[in-house]
Formats: structure tokens, sequence, C-alpha cells
């Protein structure tokens, strides 16, 4: 857990940027973090301020958001997908078409998956309370959790890249509704339910390997790392594209970058400033008013 604050202030002062704010680089003793973060108070000051001035603010967030919530990083190096390959499996849309075990077998995970019961951490609260303050731009999450519509950010600023197990949808006809109501068709013995109105094979509203990501929601992150004043990256390894693209957009569009990640990214060498911590601890210090 490491903070880059000297390159960030060569990084803020090379290009005259920084929103025409002054940063005191001091250490701020009113912020306490606990033991096991040993989180840089002065970078997250820092960051603060720079947050803080933004009269908009976009925000990227992945996995590390929502493994304080008990949400597993399906990518990472203890991933669902690296340990188990059933799993990837499960969520390639070849297969899921073509194989009816592979779909009844992804039925009864759905059943059992804790990712219904989950609930947001200070991580997504504190994204809330960006968006209290007026200054949210949107909210592009690579989560397929849903856990920023519940923590209560407001659907309209929210672009799931990745989609969302909280809705199911047909393959065939596009139709959709709340997961829930399939999951009960399956506990009441379908085990592959399939839509009502066209028979079509019904799956979670998440996009799976080997579909295209939604081109509405590519553009609006696009335009949201270009257009707001900070872009705020959180819990993402930045490594999955093309949303990891959001990142060197913003940079070229003169942008302030914070990245928020327990582990380092490709682009924190670039950005304006790097905290190194879980994000529902780091969040909360930089936007809680
Ligand atoms: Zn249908």
């Amino acid at each position: 857990m490491k903070v880059h604050g000297q390159r960030a202030r060569r990084t803020v002062f090379k290009g005259g940027r920084l929103l025409g704010i002054s940063v005191v680089f001091g250490h701020n003793e009113e912020m306490v973090f606990p033991d096991d973060e040993p989180i840089d108070a002065t970078a997250v000051a820092f960051a603060r301020r720079v947050l803080e001035s933004a009269s908009s603010v976009a925000v990227l967030s992945g996995a590390g958001i929502s493994t304080d919530s008990g949400i597993p990083d399906f990518r990472g190096p203890n991933g669902v997908w690296t340990r188990n390959p059933g799993a990837e499996k499960r969520s390639t849309i070849q297969h899921y078409v073509e194989d009816p075990q592979v779909r009844r077998d992804a039925w009864q995970i759905r059943l059992q998956s804790d990712m219904f019961s989950a609930s947001p951490n200070d991580g997504h609260k504190a994204l809330v309370e960006l968006e209290r303050s007026g200054r949210l731009h949107t909210l592009v999450t690579q989560n397929i959790d849903g856990l920023h519509v519940i923590a209560g950010n407001s659907p309209d600023k929210i672009v799931e890249i990745h989609g969302t197990v909280h809705r199911w949808e047909c393959v065939n006809c596009g139709a959709r509704g709340p997961m829930v109501e399939a999951l009960d068709r399956v506990r009441a013995g379908e085990e592959d339910p399939h839509c009502l109105p066209c028979g079509g094979i019904v799956k979670s509203a998440t996009i799976m390997f080997g579909q295209s990501l939604v081109a509405a929601d590519l553009m609006r992150a696009e335009l949201a790392a270009t257009e707001a004043e900070v872009l705020l990256a959180v819990g993402t390894s930045l490594s999955v594209y093309p949303v990891a693209a959001m990142v060197p957009l913003a940079l070229e569009a003169g942008r302030a970058v914070i990245i928020v990640n327990a582990e380092p990214t490709p682009f924190d060498q670039h950005a304006t400033a790097v905290i190194h911590g879980s994000a529902s601890v780091v969040l909360p210090a930089l936007l809680t008013p």
C-alpha cells in the first residue's frame, strides 16, 4: 500500500493543471485509518482537495469496491473463473446457448449465489454522498452485482457496462424482467426456464464472454471520461478493455485522474493521485463531507 505522492505532485504541476487550486501537502491528523490499512493520509488529503474543487466527477468502479461486501473478484488470481474453469464455461454465451446442461447448472448456481443477498459497503455509500453533492457526472461500473443501485445512486447516473445479475433477458426477443421472477420459476421446478412470450433461452442480463458490450453504454463511458473534471477509478485493475480506456481518454483530455485500488495498476505513474487501499476505507475519507 504505497502512495505515489511525489509523482502525483510532479504530474499535476507539470501541465499547470489541477483546476487552478492550490494544494497544501500537509499531514491530516484528523484522518484515522485502521491499523491494517497503512494508507498515506497525505495522498488522501491531496486527492480529497482535487475532488472537492471539481464541479463534476466521473467514477469507474470494479470488483475491488465489492470485495468488502463479500463478493469475490471473478478475474483476479484467486478469482472464481481462475479457480473454476466450469464457471467460465457457464459465462460464455456459445456454451450457454448450445448446452442445456450448462444452463441447468447456471440456474442452480444462481439460486445459491451470495450476490443476491450482498449489501453495499461504505465505499458504495460514499459514492451516494458524491451524487448528493450534485457533482457525480456518471458512475460506470464493471460490476454485475447491482450494489450501486441498491446503495442509492440514481439508475440514470449508472452505466452497468457488464450488465446486472438482478435482471434476466431473453437471447431471442430481448425481453427482460426481474431475476427474482426467473429464480422463483426455478424454485418451483423449472430447471431451465424459457421466455414466456417467445420460448427463447433466458440468461442473466449480464454481458457474457462472446457477447459485445452495449455501444450506447460505451459511448456514455467515453463521454464521462472526457467531460468530467475528474475521473475517479476505484477497485479496478484497469486491465479489462475497452472500459479501462476511460483512463487514457481522461488523461488525453487533460482531466485529473485519481486511482484507488488495493494493487498497482498500469496507469499509476500517469495518475494525478494514487491511493493503495480498500475502497470501503478510502472512499469515505475522500468523499464524505
Ligand atoms: Zn423471448
